[in-house]
């Protein structure tokens, strides 16, 4: 039987989802027996012709990992798409932006700013910033555009599946992957996860506050906790309630409170928001301590939209209008 053909992808993430693709382990050999991988510039020696040379559709599945920060992210991102009849938003940034869209706090020039001209590692004669086409004695040498923001996958090409996680545990990948390639792959659109909170199946469930019973928010150097409470009974913030399960709980088991990178669960279009209006309703304080409980929590934003600022309402940073600067 002829194999099937796949490829992956890297785009704007810290590499751990490429990992995760070899923490499957043994799994591997199984999934050799189906698929052909035709391009993985990480493993192998592959180039974007090869890929261009292919008939649309002709790859069975594209696992894309990482937000869309580069000119050449959506230039290769639109070629598998085309490629491709399923393309999944592998990993937590390609599916809702991740750590690396937390930069879209701050405008394009701003970041350049910062790590071209204020950043103190930078010897002063060194300042420049990159462009785009560079002259040089021999021709023009390119680097990729960098774009306004990071955008989702999802934000910029269709896309079939997300399989979420920072990095996704290897059940999940291998669980999906042989659903996407079942004789019945789920509905297009479907996050391969479960569609619950995280707190439903967490081991501390039964000690989450009910009703307004906070007075104090600490972090998590700030106190000794009880590793068999509910963090935010304790007054740490915790994101599973607005947290889609599935990790098989990674972070509160090694006695970390959920930063959220499974994403919303549902519907819910807004991380963040959907985590705030559930902490409005368990804070214990009148107008006058309230101010200080809130300030009490260190970069609320950074910390609500940890991972999800690029996919949620707000997306980022935006420029005031009018504004001369260049985009
Ligand atoms: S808030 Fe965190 S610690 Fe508490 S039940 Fe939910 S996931 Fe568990
Ligand atoms: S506990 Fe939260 S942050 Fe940690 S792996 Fe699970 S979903 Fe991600």
């Amino acid at each position: 039987m002829a194999r099937l053909k796949a490829a992956f992808c890297w785009c704007a993430s810290c590499g751990g989802c490429e990992e995760a693709v070899i923490d499957l382990g043994e799994d591997l050999f199984s999934i050799a027996e189906t698929l052909d991988v035709v391009f993985w510039p990480l493993a192998m020696d592959f180039k974007l012709r090869d890929v261009e040379r292919l008939g649309d559709g002709e790859i069975a599945v594209s696992l894309i990992n990482g937000g869309i920060r580069t000119s050449e992210h959506e230039h290769v991102a639109r070629l598998l798409r085309k490629k491709s009849r399923y393309v999944v938003a592998f990993g937590t940034c390609a599916h809702i932006g991740g750590v690396p869209g937390l930069a879209n706090f701050l405008l394009r020039d701003e970041i350049f700013e910062q790590i071209y001209q204020r950043s103190p590692s930078v010897p002063k004669k060194d300042r420049n910033e990159p462009s785009a086409l560079t002259r040089v004695a021999q021709g023009t040498l390119s680097l990729p555009e960098f774009s306004p923001s990071l955008r989702t996958l999802g934000q910029v090409i269709p896309v079939d599946f997300s399989i979420p996680g920072c990095a996704p545990p290897p059940e999940l990948v291998l669980e999906g992957i042989e659903r996407i390639l079942s004789a019945q792959p789920p509905e297009r659109g479907a996050v391969l996860a479960p569609d619950t909170a995280l707190c439903n199946s967490c081991a501390r469930n039964a000690t989450r506050p009910v009703g307004a019973t906070i007075r104090d928010i600490k972090r998590v150097h700030e106190v000794l906790f009880d590793p068999e409470r509910c963090f935010l009974d304790q007054g740490i913030i915790c994101l599973g309630p607005a947290t889609r399960d599935g990790c098989g709980q990674r972070c509160i088991n090694a006695n970390m409170p959920c930063r959220g990178c499974f994403g919303p669960p549902g519907r819910e279009v807004d991380q963040g928001a959907r985590f705030l209006s559930g902490l409005a309703s368990i804070i214990d304080a009148g107008e006058d301590d309230m101010v200080g409980l809130i300030d009490a929590i260190v970069d609320p934003a950074g910390m609500f939209y940890y991972y999800s600022l690029p996919s949620s309402l707000l997306r980022g940073k935006r420029r005031a209008r009018g504004s001369t600067h260049r985009r």
